[in-house]
């Protein structure tokens, strides 16, 4: 049930200066911030958003040209979008359903191959692929008519916590007070930083390329991947209207060179991967939007939440983990962790404020094990698949036929990626 906290709107300061003071001040813009900003006001908590890029809001995509960021977004995504009453109101034509992955090893043959089939795991889909502006844009739309909900474009200079709660210094705005702040300020989080939480981090010396494609056969809403040998990584992931989005992951100097093809370039490149299954299953190809490309690394925060003695902060999205883009899944994350936190707020004791020692707790104990086993088996996969000796070649293939014939280690990787939120 939503509740919302009754507190002064203003805080008075040792010079007896008042400042605003609100529930709960979430700081970043991308989905993850603008989905839990959202959820949060929905609630009734009375709330922030801080992020340097909310005062340019983002046009509705149109139009034949596809956007440069596309994701694939799981079924716990969906949920929590429909919780938000987001999803309904997404352009449904400019969504594609995901109904087969197929992954290929790195011999092109069809025994080397892993199918997950929606029909098979009895799903309507896998997934959805989506472009990320067509998701900002409604979280934007829903934004506007939410009044508990206040965004300012801005960034954060300083931040000082007390028993009570933290004073956020901004740039060019008057300060103001939270009881709770929510780090969604992504990979490079200014905010995990300035609490003092550290990282374990690994780079994977790999960019992701990625551009859309117009494709001359038709997908058949399914989603390609082929891992090559040296440990490049390419997914073709089915967009509307006979367009494929890429996602090639290779080393960053042949990421850069990748970016200056020109389109008789990319027949040839794309004609040669794992000996032309691109163009057997996709057809010709052709450029429909500018590639671009994406350093690829891992990381991992110590803690979700501020320090022990006075947390008073959550952390969330990519501000909490960053993945290989190999299972699409790092959006898919960040969001279990905003429907995990609106739920634990949403169900809290009445004497209980946002920021309550044992409900940050109750957060980070309940995003730990989703996190470690999806970065774990992201990073194994990765791994595995990157390894350029005969054994491993072998070991790798063989093991995809044979994770094919199982239907049980089938149905757990399937569950895996549709993820799993409940909202009560
Ligand atoms: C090539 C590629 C493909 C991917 N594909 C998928 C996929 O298919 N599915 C999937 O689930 N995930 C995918 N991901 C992962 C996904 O892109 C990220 O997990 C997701 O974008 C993270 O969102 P976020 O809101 O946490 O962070 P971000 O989108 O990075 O947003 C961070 C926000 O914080 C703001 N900010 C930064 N500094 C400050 C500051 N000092 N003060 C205030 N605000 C600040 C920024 O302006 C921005 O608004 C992919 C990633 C890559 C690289």
């Amino acid at each position: 049930m939503s509740k919302a906290s009754h507190h002064s709107p203003f805080h008075t300061l040792g010079n007896n200066a008042t400042i605003r003071t609100v529930d709960v001040v979430v700081i970043g813009g991308g989905i993850a911030g603008k989905a839990c900003a959202l959820g949060l006001a929905q609630l009734g908590l009375q709330t922030i958003e801080i992020a340097p890029d909310l005062g340019n809001p983002l046009p509705s995509p149109a139009g034949p040209q596809w956007g440069q960021r596309i994701y694939a977004l799981s079924p716990s995504t969906q949920k929590l979008l429909a919780h938000l009453q987001i999803w309904d109101a997404l352009d449904h034509s400019r969504l594609q359903a995901v109904r087969d992955m197929r992954i290929f090893g790195d011999r092109g043959e069809q025994a080397d191959q892993l199918h997950l089939s929606a029909f098979e795991a009895g799903t309507p889909q896998l997934a959805w692929i989506g472009e990320s502006n067509l998701i900002e844009h409604t979280l934007d739309q829903a934004a506007r008519f939410q009044n508990k909900l206040e965004q300012i474009a801005d960034t954060v200079k300083k931040l000082e916590t007390d028993v009570d709660g933290v004073t956020l210094q901004l740039e060019n705005h008057s300060p103001v007070r939270a009881l709770l702040v929510v780090a969604a300020d992504g990979a490079n989080s200014p905010t995990r930083a300035s609490i003092g939480i550290t990282t374990s981090e690994e780079s994977y010396s790999q960019s992701a390329v990625v551009a859309n494609w117009g494709c001359t056969k038709a997908h058949l809403e399914t989603a390609y991947q082929w891992f090559l040998p040296g440990g490049d990584i390419v997914a073709m992931l089915p967009l509307p209207n006979k367009q494929v989005s890429m996602v090639w992951s290779t080393s960053p100097e042949n990421a850069s060179d990748l970016l200056s093809l020109t389109q008789s370039d990319w027949d040839k490149k794309l004609g040669l991967i794992a000996d032309g299954a691109v163009t057997k299953h996709l057809g010709a190809l052709t450029l429909n939007s500018a590639p671009a490309a994406f350093p690829l690394r891992k990381i991992r925060a110590a803690r979700f939440i501020g320090p022990d003695h006075n947390p008073k902060f959550a952390l969330i999205g990519d501000a909490a983990h960053v993945m290989h883009p190999l299972a699409g899944q790092g959006l898919n994350l960040g969001l279990r962790d905003v429907a995990t936190l609106l739920n634990i707020l949403s169900k809290r004791e009445s004497f209980r404020t946002p920021n309550d020692l044992v409900l940050l707790r109750r957060y980070e104990r309940q995003r730990q094990g989703d996190t470690s086993a999806l970065l774990w088996v992201t990073d194994r996969l990765k791994k595995l698949f990157s390894g350029s000796s005969n054994t491993e070649r072998q070991l790798r293939n063989f093991g995809l036929g044979l994770v094919n014939r199982s239907h049980f280690i089938k149905r757990r990787l399937i569950e895996r990626a549709l993820g799993d939120i409940d909202f009560e």
